[in-house]
């Protein structure tokens, strides 16, 4: 187990669990790495010590992650589905989803992008979406 000290953009401090140093690699880059404050993934690791524990909690701690990690992996999996079986209509989607509900192009699987509003939109119209687990986002905005 490696704990880092991690800062977020607007400077929220907190601790990251990590298996080792490449796991919070690859969380950090996917964008899976999010402040528990304000949700950014533009997380970065504070330059300071990380360090090993081999503590009481570490089972506990280990049970949690990987936990953390199922839950990830099924997103992920989720996500695979639906870009291998779904067309992406990008931000498109709550446009096409209003065609294909009335007719106006073929039914297919589709994904895309929404806002909040998109959806209320198109469930009072009757059409139903299914929110997907977030992916990865660009990280500069
Ligand atoms: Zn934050």
């Amino acid at each position: 187990m490696i704990v880092f000290d991690l800062v977020c953009e607007f400077d929220h401090e907190f601790e990251g669990w990590f298996k080792n140093a490449s796991d919070f690699e690859s969380q950090q880059t996917t964008g899976l790495l999010t402040c528990p404050m304000c949700g950014t993934d533009n997380v970065i690791k504070v330059p300071s010590v990380s360090h090993i524990n081999f503590g009481k909690k570490e089972k506990q701690l280990a049970e949690l992650i990987e936990i953390q990690q199922n839950a990830e992996t099924l997103s992920n999996k989720i996500t695979e589905y639906v870009t291998n079986n779904f067309e992406d209509v990008g931000e498109e989607f709550a446009e096409v989803s209003k065609k294909m509900h009335y007719g106006e192009e073929d039914e297919r699987n589709i994904f895309g992008s929404a806002t909040l509003e998109d959806a209320l939109e198109l469930h009072e119209e009757g059409i139903d979406v299914i929110p997907l687990p977030s992916t990865k986002k660009d990280k500069l905005n």
